[in-house]
């Protein structure tokens, strides 16, 4: 059986503990893997890797740390089929995604901040008491994790800005999908990226990642993930005074009004709702309608959803594939039983599909007010619940019902609206007239529960430094 081990120093390396886990394909429910299962002796062989190699690694010239991120990313551009299927299979998302979105996308971080090490600047002030300027130096050792659901994608948008700006890293990356990082590990080590600057190490969360959180030289922590984990992690990380990024959970509000392109942008819709099984933070799981087009827009959407290909994540047909893990489709079963049990009425799915592995059919719901656990709770699935409103006023109520603030969705023709509602929603990001248009120099992430910090561009630059005011009296 394959065996993914952590990538510590530049090498492959065995879990001291002798454990491994296994790694199931979410097609099948079969393991098809075993991955290193760490523990903290593990994370502190990576911290000291890391420390060793951070003095010879921050004293770069920025230009050939970004050279490095270059020939990280076109090594990965040439493994992109590799990469592709190692998402499909360990996180069972349609290959399609992978190939064109996903491990892009992947590609296009590292690219990204590889150029903001060379473009990356900071501020000087004068005129009012001799000169200050901000110097920004790396931090040291830093660590992120990362979740299951986007996982090279997540884990690059992460380790590329640490690395760019000076830092070394120890990275884990979810126990769940663990293949395409381990194969990250690999390429860097082909392609001789300088030891021990990116460090990978696997395991279970409660002990790998919080001895990452934990360890007095880990100086700062970007953490993708659950709201209750990121609470864990911050619990811990706080009372250490220890910088943290947390981008959490989500509960998205996709606002249709009946001036919308609507019917043109149903495949968009119908994406904001299902891509990757709706495991996708930003991915809209309240449909809010208005009044006179509800019945309209909720019939259009059904017969998509039911219309939708559902098949093995590694056949380029395939649009909706199986939930990521066996807990993920326990976790949405429950959510549907519950929407039942509040009331709920089940359009189309509800159920899991009679197939091996994971599956759960596209599910839309409505009947349910804002109140119940089935609209303020997070479910991660291919589960949407729709709600009629009839006024601006009752559309951002609903929308901002709740405790998260991701991300929101607002479909209007009307200029003034938009604006209106764009100042009024409370979620760190909002679209108009688009789903999941990125831009990779804009602030990421969300307000209330759904995190602390933003990511992105200059964000992410800055949270990896550490700004230093120095005044020369004139
Ligand atoms: P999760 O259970 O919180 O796990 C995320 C990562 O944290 C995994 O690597 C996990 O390791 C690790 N972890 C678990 N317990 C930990 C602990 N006590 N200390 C330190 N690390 C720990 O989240 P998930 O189920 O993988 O991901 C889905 C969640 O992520 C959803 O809530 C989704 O909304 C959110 N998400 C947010 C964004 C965003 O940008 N805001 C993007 C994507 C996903 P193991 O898996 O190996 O246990």
């Amino acid at each position: 059986m394959l065996r993914l081990p952590h990538w510590i120093d530049g090498k492959p390396t065995q879990p001291g503990n002798g454990r491994w886990l296994d790694v199931f394909e979410p097609a099948t429910g079969q393991p098809f893997a075993q991955v290193a299962g760490g523990d903290a002796n593990d994370v502190e062989t990576a911290v000291a890797a890391a420390r060793n190699a951070f003095p010879a690694w921050s004293s770069l010239p920025n230009s050939e740390r970004g050279r490095w991120l270059h020939r990280l990313a076109e090594a990965l551009e040439a493994r992109l089929d590799d990469m592709a299927r190692a998402e499909a299979r360990d996180g069972g998302k349609p290959i399609t995604l992978a190939r064109n979105v996903e491990i892009p996308r992947a590609v296009s971080n590292l690219r990204f901040f590889a150029d903001a090490a060379t473009q990356f600047s900071s501020e000087s002030h004068h005129g009012e008491a001799g000169l200050n300027y901000t110097l920004r130096q790396p931090l040291g050792v830093v660590g992120t994790i990362s979740p299951w659901n986007l996982p090279l994608y997540l884990f690059t948008w992460k380790i590329a800005p640490a690395l760019a700006a000076g830092n070394t890293v120890v990275a884990k990356p979810s126990e769940i999908t663990p293949h395409s990082a381990t194969l990250l590990g690999e390429i860097a080590a082909d392609i001789g990226f300088p030891a021990s600057v990116l460090n990978i190490v696997h395991g279970r969360g409660p002990e790998v990642g919080e001895a990452i959180v934990a360890h007095a030289d880990t100086k700062a922590i970007s953490f993708t993930g659950s709201t209750a984990v990121g609470r864990r992690i911050a619990g811990i990380a706080a009372p250490m005074l220890k910088k943290l990024s947390l981008e959490l959970g989500g509960k998205n509000p996709t606002l249709v009004f009946a001036d919308s392109d609507w019917r043109s942008n149903l495949d968009v819709l119908l994406r904001s709702i299902f891509q990757n099984a709706g495991q996708i933070c930003l991915c809209g799981s309240r449909v809010l309608v208005e009044g006179g087009i509800y019945a309209e827009v909720r019939d259009a959407l059904v017969e998509r959803a039911l219309s939708l290909r559902i098949g093995d994540p590694l056949d380029a047909d395939t649009q909706l594939g199986p939930l990521a893990s066996q807990a993920q489709y326990d976790k949405v079963l429950a959510a549907i039983a519950r929407a039942r049990a509040e009331g709920g009425n089940v359009l189309c799915g509800g159920n899991a599909i009679e197939r091996d592995g994971w599956y759960v059919a596209p599910t839309l719901v409505d009947g349910l007010g804002p109140d119940c656990a089935t609209n303020r709770e997070e479910i991660f699935g291919p589960v949407a619940t729709l709600q009629p409103f009839d006024s601006d006023h009752e559309a951002l109520a609903l929308a901002n019902a709740g405790d998260y603030g991701l991300a929101a969705s607002l479909w209007t023709r009307d200029l003034n609206r938009a604006h209106r509602l764009a100042a009024g929603l409370r979620t760190g990001i909002v679209w108009i007239n688009a789903w999941l248009m990125r831009d990779l120099r804009t602030p990421f992430g969300g307000m209330g529960q759904s995190g602390l910090g933003r990511e992105g561009g200059l964000e992410a630059m800055r949270f990896f430094t550490e700004p230093r005011n120095v005044g020369i009296a004139l």
